[in-house]
């Protein structure tokens, strides 16, 4: 039967690459010959250690810079890479549980520039005191100028998400932060871009957007940074027992990880996350441009300067404002090319999501945008 052709803008769980796919399809009963599939491998088998081995020496590696000019390295010595549960909302917790008793005032500085860092800052708060560093934004469509910000020179950590999923509001740069420990929340933008680690004490990522499926997230974390834990922290979220124990403190997903070591090879190949960046630069433009040169008939919110190039959210005006009938139209004309989630309407273009894709779409709305035009 023919597969139907679908082109997969989703949030995320989102796009995978197609090789990886039918390389996990073609080794699923059959793991490199062992006789049974990675679903049902005992997690303290020597042939899931050589996957948990792979996956994070690729990570590691991965955060290399591919150019002869860059400052990026693989990922320092001095810290931990750690493939836990609990999604990217474990970590709003897990991040305060193990660090915010890292100074003894217990406070920590936030920025709050979308859904999912207000979520985590009012996470935090069930922990210690949270400082909100910047003025209040009334909406997530800009990151605020940081001569406005106000660092708590005490604070155990700042926090700031890098890439707002939901808003498409993206930093594209690292906050500074006087020395104090700084932590990122890289769920959406992960691996789409090389990254200085050093700069960070903790970096962590769901894996179900830019590298892999649902049920493993990536924490990066500062080996000094360790042993600080506030005691009512759950043994599981706890990073000293799940660093020491090499992410095996208790059973971890297997399967996930598999998948995730299947698509770092897979960036690996194309080029490194430099080559990432250079294809997401390019396929958001795309979108970009479409909507700079549509005359207003498509807006996007966000600020210029922080437009991010994962997901970008965008109204189909028309003649008036919030033309909910005209947007509608839009969707269901996507949906009919085939074109899956530009919900909201909002396009993720992930690492999977290919320069085809986005010109699909970039073509769509340009046909779309002359058919309404007078
Ligand atoms: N952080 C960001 C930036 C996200 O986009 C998401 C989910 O989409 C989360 C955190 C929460 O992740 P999870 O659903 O894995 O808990």
């Amino acid at each position: 039967m023919e597969q139907k052709q679908t082109i997969n803008f989703g949030a995320g769980p989102a796009k995978l690459p197609q090789s990886v796919l039918l390389q996990a399809q073609k080794e699923l009963l059959n793991f490199s010959s062992t006789g049974i599939s990675v679903l049902e491998m005992s997690h303290r088998s020597s042939d899931f250690n050589k996957i948990l081995d792979k996956t994070k020496s690729l990570l590691r590696e991965l955060r290399v810079c591919l150019t002869h000019f860059s400052l990026y390295r693989n990922i320092p010595d001095n810290y931990k890479v750690m493939f836990l549960q609990g999604g990217g909302s474990g970590q709003f917790s897990a991040v305060p549980l193990n660090l915010i008793g890292l100074k003894k005032d217990r406070c920590a500085d936030y920025l709050v520039t979308g859904t999912w860092s207000a979520k985590a800052a009012k996470e935090a708060e069930k922990y210690g005191k949270v400082n909100i560093v910047h003025p209040k934004l009334d909406s997530y469509t800009k990151i605020p100028d940081s001569s406005s910000w106000t660092l708590n020179p005490s604070a155990s950590y700042v926090y700031y998400c890098c890439n707002e999923t939901v808003h498409g509001v993206e930093y594209n740069f690292t906050p500074e932060t006087n020395g104090v420990v700084l932590v990122s929340d890289m769920s959406s933008n992960f691996l789409s871009r090389p990254v200085d680690v050093s700069k960070f004490g903790l970096i962590f990522a769901g894996a179900q957007k830019n590298v892999g499926c649902a049920g493993v997230t990536v924490v990066i974390v500062r080996e000094d940074l360790l042993g600080h834990t506030l005691n009512e922290c759950p043994i599981v979220l706890d990073y000293k027992v799940q660093a020491e124990m090499d992410s095996l403190y208790n059973t971890p997903p297997c399967f996930s990880i598999y998948i995730m070591g299947l698509v770092l090879e897979w960036i690996k190949n194309n080029g490194g996350s430099a080559a990432m960046e250079t294809l997401n630069k390019q396929k958001s433009a795309m979108i970009y441009d479409m909507i700079n040169a549509s005359n207003g008939f498509y807006v996007c919110p966000v600020d210029v300067s922080c437009r991010s190039r994962m997901n970008v959210p965008f109204r189909a005006m028309g003649k008036k404002e919030g033309d909910e009938a005209l947007e509608k139209e839009f969707l269901d004309g996507a949906a009919k090319r085939g074109m899956k989630s530009v919900g909201g309407i909002r396009a993720s273009l992930y690492n999977a999501v290919t320069l085809e894709d986005s010109e699909a779409l970039a073509t769509y709305m340009k046909e779309f945008l002359e058919q309404h035009q007078k």
